[in-house]
């Protein structure tokens, strides 16, 4: 199951659990549209794997299984990272 982020790790953008703008990679490494175009080019800079559009949780289901609270975000952000 997913743990549904609330944030991007690049620029700690809050990032609903029903946006459907929201990216991740196979380890759940998650980023805003933005990032994931115009910083990250579809890579995720921590493992190096493809992004891809985080599955949107029915709400009723959000109740049951609730996104996530725990933010992670990198230090520094991601500008560069992939130079
Ligand atoms: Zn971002
Ligand atoms: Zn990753």
């Amino acid at each position: 199951m997913l743990e549904l982020r609330p944030n991007c790790e690049c620029c700690g953008r809050e990032l609903a659990a029903d946006s459907a703008d929201t990216w991740i990679c196979s380890f759940e490494c998650t980023y805003c549209g933005d990032c994931r175009t115009r910083v990250l080019a579809g890579r995720c800079p921590n493992c190096g794997g493809d992004l891809q559009r985080r599955p949107v949780r029915p709400a009723k289901l959000l109740e049951k299984y609730p996104a996530s609270t725990v933010r992670v975000e990198r230090k520094d952000g991601c500008a560069g990272s992939h130079a």
